[in-house]
Order: C-alpha cells, then structure tokens, then sequence
C-alpha cells in the first residue's frame, strides 16, 4: 500500500483519488476550493457517458440536450437532432459528485492550498510534506505525489 498525495480534486484528481483508494492505497487529497463553480461549460460528451455511466445513472442536477440549432449569419437555421444527448452539469455539482465518490471510496480529502511541497530524506524511503495554507501535512511513509497539471498554476 502506498501513501499517496492529490494536490488538486477537479475531476482529474477526484478521479484518480477514487480508483488508487479503490485499488488499496491511503490517498490524500487537497484542493483549495473542493467543489467550486469553475468558468466551465459542464458539458459531457457521449464517449464520456459510455465510459463512466455513473455521470448519467445519478440522481444530481444536470441537463441533457438532444438537439443543436446552426443558425449562419444570414440567419439560416439547421436543427440537429442527436441519436445520444450531451449532458450538461454546473461544475460545482459534478466537482461535488466525483469528490464525494472519492471520499467514498476511502480517499481523504481535505481543503487547503497547497503551497510547496518537500521530500524529506528518511531510511527506507523519502517522505513527502505538503506546506498548505492552513498547517503542515507530513507523509507517514509516503513518497508518491500526484500534481494535477492544472493544479499549483501561480503557487508562490
Ligand atoms: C471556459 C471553459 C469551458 C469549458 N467547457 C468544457 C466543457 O463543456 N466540457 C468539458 O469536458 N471540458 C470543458 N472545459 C475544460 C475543463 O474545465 C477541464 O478540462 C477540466 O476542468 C480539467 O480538469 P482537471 O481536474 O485537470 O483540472 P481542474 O478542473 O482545473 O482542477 C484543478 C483543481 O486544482 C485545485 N488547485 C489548483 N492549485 C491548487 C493548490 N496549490 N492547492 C490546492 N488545490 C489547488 C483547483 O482548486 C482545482 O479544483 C472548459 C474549460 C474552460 C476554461
């Protein structure tokens, strides 16, 4: 079992945390906001339905649109019907959901910004320390980090 650290639990992170809590390991993860109404269409993709039914099969607010209307700067209009609807949520719902599947799941989430990150030299392995902008969170024997990419943009 290894001791894991998420910095960021937009769906990227929500969802690793849930399938590395899921497969064993002690998984902590941190985001400053947790759920938040990030600038974000909300809009899901058949693909993504058909690989996770869960954002379909959920009894959370969303909208499902099963046409599209083009309308052309002579004012043509052409309605496509789709054979599948995108659904579409507020992110702070779908943020909302996949977190509480990753607490589910046995992932530890907590609200802090992360502000630096240390790797302290110890026998046998190294261990993470995670400075937030609320306290210290030293690994117990941990040495794995995740970053999400678009996590730490702008940590001083
Ligand atoms: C205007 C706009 C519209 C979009 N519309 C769609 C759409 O309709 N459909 C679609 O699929 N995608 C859409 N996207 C893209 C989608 O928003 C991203 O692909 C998605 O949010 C990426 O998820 P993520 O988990 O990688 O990152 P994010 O969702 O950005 O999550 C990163 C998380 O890290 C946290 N964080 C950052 N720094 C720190 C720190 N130092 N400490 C702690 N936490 C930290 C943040 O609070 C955030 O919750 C849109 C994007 C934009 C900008």
């Amino acid at each position: 079992m290894a001791e894991i650290a998420i910095i960021g639990g937009g769906p990227s992170g929500a969802m690793c945390g849930e399938q590395l809590a899921r497969a064993g390991h002690k998984v902590n993860l941190f985001d400053e906001h947790l759920a938040w109404e990030k600038p974000c269409g909300g809009g899901l993709t058949h693909k993504a339905i058909q690989c996770f039914p869960f954002l379909l099969d959920n009894s959370y607010p969303k909208k499902l649109v099963h046409s599209v209307e083009l309308i052309s700067s002579q004012e043509h209009h052409a309605t496509l019907e789709m054979p599948h609807p995108i659904v579409i949520y507020s992110r702070k719902v779908l943020n909302g959901l996949l977190l509480e599947r990753a607490q589910a799941a046995g992932c530890r989430v907590q609200q802090s910004r992360v502000l630096s990150v240390d790797m302290l030299p110890q026998i046998p392995t190294d261990r993470w320390s995670l400075r937030g902008n609320d306290q210290i969170y030293p690994s117990n024997c941990g040495r794995n980090l995740m970053v999400m990419e678009s996590a730490f943009c702008g940590t001083k």
